[in-house]
């Protein structure tokens, strides 16, 4: 990856987007549009239509009518193989202007970026493209003058709607499956990162996807993700975002259609670190990533630093070290290590809960305070809050932000309480050299993943989903595609 590409990227005008129905592109029904602003600079970037209900239900008509026709539902496993093995090859033919592209929307660092969306996206498509033509139906084992088929039946019209950090890899995770196992999409992405999604909806057409099959609409959540998750017409809703929203979507589930919601959620995850952990010193390094890679904005963080208190001081110094030696600054350049924060909104609710923190009585070790102002954008630096308590508001809910919560813990009973006492069960991290202590960990905490020596790990072979409030379903895996069928039995009298 060069510089100077980079520069050429970013310097080209971005022309203002439609909607994307019906492999076309379409203004808002009353032609209403939102300014992008980008977190680089704080400038207005370009703009995107502000959808309506009226332009859901012709998205959700439009998946509909494909799905029904049979153009892609019905199409062979190894037709739908080829189109998604192609899609892959062209978003990683164009990885380097599709990650500049989804950057000066979201703000992510662009080494990050290329690796995490743009490749990530490529490999999502190729996994499950790769998948689609070796998932077996089941013969049941009836009695003999019975014959029980179980097929996998596509459900119909998924409806996603995904969040502005990572959109690429995220909204991947969810259109690359759907698509293999046959389904149409109407996908709502976050308002302030829908480019590269708009990018990838257009590229499948290129690769043969039939138009109609994959739709985007953009616009606020509360118009257009609203409206998606009434519709009487979308038959599953799977969702990454935040709590408050993923309750909302059982709301609208409720009073529609009753159709089936997968909410991949927040977190408040443990990092737990104990005295005899193989290499304190690569454990703060690795603990440092763990949190405030892409400015803390990442679902499975350790946002909370649980460390014995034999290690405490020194650890936290390591931390502080490693937070300070970060170059935070515009993400297209290569040589930033931690891009924009995504919003002045963010920002704003970042610096607040220092300040809150500090109030309850923490004290900041390092960071806390917006930086690089006079860029017009939106940067904070990695910040360490030491002294939390469990009743703090920093210990229980999630910053999404690079703000961590150091506690320390006396023994293993206290270590695994406090990793389990708050309403969050996404991911978890333990540094130990005792293999049982280890597997004790993995067994009593509570979260989707626990990383032993380690934080952070993960590809596409493994599910990634919460428990307790984080949520239910899985993205990533072979797993992943139950969401995307149906169950249907065949019960034949021979
Ligand atoms: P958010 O809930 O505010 O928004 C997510 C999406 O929901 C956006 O597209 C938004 O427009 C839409 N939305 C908002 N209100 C809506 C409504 N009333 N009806 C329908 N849709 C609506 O979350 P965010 O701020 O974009 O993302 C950050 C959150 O996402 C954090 O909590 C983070 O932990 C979580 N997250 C979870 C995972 C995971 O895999 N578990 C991954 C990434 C992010």
């Amino acid at each position: 990856m060069q510089q100077s590409d980079i520069d050429v990227l970013r310097a080209q005008p971005l022309a203002a987007r439609g909607h994307f129905i019906n492999g076309q592109s379409h203004d808002a029904t009353d032609g209403a549009t939102l300014d992008v602003i980008s977190p680089i600079d704080g400038k207005k970037i370009t703009q995107i239509a502000a959808g309506t209900p009226a332009d859901v239900d012709k998205a959700v008509a439009s998946a509909r009518a494909a799905f029904e026709d049979g153009r892609w539902s019905k199409a062979a496993p190894s037709a739908r193989k080829k189109v998604l093995l192609k899609l892959a090859d062209l978003i990683e033919q164009r990885a380097l202007e599709i990650a500049v592209l989804g950057v000066m929307d979201n703000g992510t660092e662009i080494n990050m970026a290329f690796k995490a969306e743009a490749m990530s996206a490529a490999a999502t498509f190729r996994y499950y493209g790769e998948a689609i033509d070796k998932i077996y139906g089941e013969i049941a084992p009836t009695a003999p003058n019975i014959l029980g088929l179980v097929h996998h039946s596509p459900v119909g019209v998924v409806g996603a709607i995904v969040p502005w950090n990572f959109p690429l890899m995220i909204g991947s995770w969810k259109i690359a499956p759907a698509l293999a196992a046959g389904n149409s999409i109407v996908l709502k992405p976050a308002e302030s990162a829908s480019l590269s999604l708009l990018k990838i909806a257009e590229l499948a057409i290129e690769a043969g996807l039939p138009e109609g099959v994959f739709n985007v609409v953009t616009g606020s959540g509360s118009v257009v993700g609203e409206a998606l998750a009434l519709s009487m017409d979308v038959d599953i809703l799977v969702f990454t975002g935040s709590g408050a929203t993923g309750r909302k979507l059982l709301e609208y589930s409720a009073r529609s259609n009753l159709k089936r919601c997968y909410l991949e959620l927040g977190g408040k995850s443990p990092n737990i670190v104990f005295a005899d952990a193989p290499d304190l010193a690569n454990a703060a390094k690795i603990s440092a990533a763990g949190i405030f890679r892409n400015s803390g904005q990442v679902c499975v963080a350790g946002s909370r630093l649980l460390v014995h208190e034999d290690i405490h001081d020194e650890f936290v110094t390591e931390i502080c070290r490693h937070a300070e030696n970060y170059k935070v600054g515009d993400p297209l350049d290569l040589n930033s290590q931690i891009g924009a924060v995504h919003s002045q909104h963010e920002l704003e609710a970042n610096l607040d809960f220092v300040i809150k923190a500090e109030a309850e009585g923490a004290q900041r070790r390092t960071g806390g305070e917006r930086i690089l102002q006079e860029t017009g954008g939106y940067y904070m630096p990695p910040t360490v809050m030491s002294g939390v308590k469990p009743k703090d508001q920093l210990f229980q809910n999630e910053v999404f932000g690079p703000v961590l919560a150091v506690t320390s813990f006396k023994d293993e009973n206290e270590a695994i309480q406090l990793a389990n006492s708050t309403s969050y069960g996404l991911a978890a991290g333990v540094w130990t050299s005792n293999l049982s202590r280890a597997h004790r960990m993995v067994s009593n905490i509570r979260a989707g993943v626990v990383h032993v020596n380690t934080y952070g790990g993960a590809d596409l072979t493994v599910p990634l989903g919460g428990v307790k409030q984080s949520g239910n379903g899985h993205d990533k895996s072979l797993h992943a595609m139950d969401k995307y069928f149906d169950l249907k039995t065949a019960w034949i009298q021979l």
